[in-house]
This record gives structure tokens, C-alpha cells and sequence, in this order.
């Protein structure tokens, strides 16, 4: 069975179901919302259902059977056309939409989108990262959206509308794509195998903000090892501040990266901590099972009649959340982590710290 899987955005595909029964299909369709929540999906999946052979269009069904439906879930179809942001570029240039100087015209998306369907009735391109196409690439794409090939559909991905020149967004229909549930991103990554332990994928997708994207970063073993190094330091009753400090520091340095993604990854430790802390605050206040064991295990350590536990947690949380202030701010990394390692240490501790 080689039907593509689409977990979500059933309102999505209902409203292109009806656009196909009224026979009001666009002819450019951008599709808008973060990174790694489905909208590549989306695309293939409306591909493989217009291209399937067992199914009428205004099904928007796909028999997962036949040679058309296998070809775009391989990636094989001939009138399936794909774009994107070449591999280590910063903008997806013209020669991807139009072709290089010599052969300008004679090849790139553009001209094969104008090129007679193969094996389908229509053409179908999706074009990645159309929020990095530079002026070039965006008005030669411009000429296609303003003469479109007939029965072509053409699928540009971008994080935001804004990202979209004016005159590209005023031809295409807009579909608003919202982040996944959690326990979307989790069932996502035990199927595809990313994760085959529930819990562990559970506590990872819950860190996701509904993007399979930074799921996958998250499992990156990395990132895995500085969760675990701040964990354990976080779960010790008798929490050593700089003992912690120092491992995690080291777990970010194991990362390395440029200062962009070290920053990147000095947002995700304390992303790490707020979630342990809420963890425990829920395990301790609705007596709930927290995703992560260390949680539960710190949670049980805490005596019931002592509620400024409750009230150190809470505090330790706004700690937090104006060190990824620091982070946004570009403070040092350094310096941000040692003064919220230190402050933690002593609101823990039951310091009143100003
Ligand atoms: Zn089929």
C-alpha cells in the first residue's frame, strides 16, 4: 500500500475537496504555517489523489494501488515537480525556476511545469522555501503565476505570508496550516520510526511545538545527552548548581555549531528546564504522571506540608523564561547561563532572589 499518509488538517483537505466538486481549483495555492507540521505532506497527498488512476479528482482520494499512486510516493512521478532552496543556500535562486543563463528558458520548474503533462492530465509542482526565493526568482516564477499552464497546480511552502512578495501572494489562494498536537507529533514519530519508545516520544513532541521538524532535532542524540545532563542535575534534591552547570556547558560544547545554532541550542537547555519544572509542578499539584520520570522522581521528594516548594518552582519557571529573554537579546551565552544556574541554586535553596 503506498498511500501517503496526512496526520491532521482535515479542514484543509475538505475545503480543496470542495474546491475540486465546484470545479474552483486555483491555480497557485500557498501554503502557510511553521516549519515540519505537514504542508509538504498536504501537497504530495493532493498530488497523488489527482494523479491517482482508480479515483475521480473530486474524490481527492487515492487508491494507494495503482502506478500513479506508487510513483508519487516514491517520488518518481513524472508530473509531480519539486523545488526547493538548493542544500546549504540561503535563497533558492532563478536558475531553479527558469534555468541557467545558457539554457535560460529551456529548463528549471517553470519550463517544465509549461511542458504536456506525461502520464497525468495536469502538472503539479511544489515549490520549498518559496519565502527564500530572491526578486529574480520570484519574478520569473511571476510569469507563470500570471500565465498558468493549463490544469497546472502549483504549491508554494513558506513559514509566513509576509515572507511572500505582494505581487506573488495577490495570485495564489492562501491555506493556513496550524502547528500539530503533541500527541499528533508523538503517534508521527512511532510511525515513523524516529522513536519506538511511547514515552520518550511523547516527552519529545510535547517540546515540539507541533513541528515534526524540531521533533527530529530534539532526538539528534546531542541534544538528547544535554536533556539528560540538565535532568539529572535538575532532579537532585540537594541541586548543585555548578555541578550542573558545568555538565550541561559541556554537553553545549559537544554540539558546537556556529554562534547562531549555539544560541539555538542555549534557548533549547532552558526550554529543557522550564518543561522539567512544570513536570514537577504537575505531578506534584494535580498528582499526574509527568512525561519524564526524573520529574515524577524529584516531584515524590517534595514534602506535601512544605508549600513553598510550589512557590520555588514557580519562581525558578520566571527564572527561566528571562533567561531566554537574555537569549533573544543576545546577551553572551555564557554569561545568561551562569547567572540563571546561579539564581536557580538559590531560589531552590529557598533564597529570595531580587
Ligand atoms: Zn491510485
Amino acid at each position: 500500500m503506498a498511500r501517503i499518509p496526512l496526520i491532521g488538517h482535515a479542514d484543509q483537505m475538505a475545503m480543496f475537496r470542495r474546491a475540486l466538486q465546484r470545479g474552483r481549483t486555483a491555480h497557485a495555492y500557498l501554503l502557510v504555517g511553521s516549519d515540519g507540521i505537514g504542508k509538504r505532506q498536504f501537497a504530495r497527498v493532493v498530488a497523488q489523489c489527482l494523479f491517482c488512476r482508480e479515483t475521480d479528482d473530486a474524490e481527492l482520494a487515492a487508491c494507494g494501488e495503482c502506478s500513479a499512486c506508487k510513483q508519487v510516493a516514491a517520488g518518481s512521478h513524472p508530473d509531480l515537480l519539486t523545488a526547493g532552496c538548493p542544500e546549504g543556500k540561503k535563497e533558492l535562486p532563478i536558475e531553479v525556476m527558469v534555468g541557467s543563463r545558457e539554457r535560460r528558458g529551456r529548463e528549471g520548474l517553470c519550463h517544465d511545469l509549461s511542458l504536456r503533462p506525461m502520464s497525468a492530465t495536469r502538472r503539479i509542482a511544489i515549490i520549498d522555501d518559496a519565502d527564500k526565493m530572491n526578486e529574480a526568482s520570484a519574478n520569473a516564477l511571476l510569469k507563470t503565476l500570471e500565465e498558468p499552464p493549463e490544469g497546472s497546480i502549483l504549491f508554494l511552502l513558506t513559514p509566513s505570508r509576509d515572507a511572500i512578495l505582494a505581487t506573488i501572494q495577490s495570485r495564489c489562494q492562501p491555506i493556513q496550516f496550524a502547528p500539530l498536537s503533541a500527541d499528533q507529533v508523538a503517534t508521527l514519530l512511532v510511525e515513523q520510526e524516529l522513536e519506538t519508545d511511547e514515552a520518550a516520544a511523547k516527552e519529545v513532541a510535547a517540546l515540539s511545538e507541533g513541528s515534526l521538524t524540531t521533533a527530529r532535532q530534539l532526538l539528534e542524540p546531542g541534544l538528547r545527552k544535554l536533556r539528560e545532563a540538565l535532568y539529572a542535575g535538575l532532579s537532585e534534591k540537594d541541586f548543585n548548581s555548578l555541578r550542573t552547570l558545568k555538565s550541561v556547558s559541556e554537553a553545549l560544547d559537544n554540539l558546537g555549531g556556529d554562534p547562531a545554532a549555539q544560541r539555538q541550542n542555549a534557548r533549547w537547555l532552558v526550554k529543557f528546564a522550564v518543561e522539567f519544572y512544570r513536570g514537577v509542578l504537575v505531578a506534584s499539584l494535580e498528582d499526574r504522571i509527568p512525561l519524564h520520570p526524573q520529574m515524577l522522581a524529584l516531584a515524590r521528594m517534595l514534602p506535601d506540608d512544605q508549600p513553598q516548594y510550589t512557590d520555588r518552582l514557580m519562581a525558578m519557571m520566571e527564572r527561566c523564561f528571562e533567561a531566554e529573554r537574555h537569549l533573544d537579546q543576545s546577551m553572551s551565552i555564557e554569561l545568561s547561563l551562569e547567572g540563571l544556574f546561579d539564581d536557580l541554586g538559590r531560589l531552590w535553596r529557598g533564597a529570595v532572589v531580587v
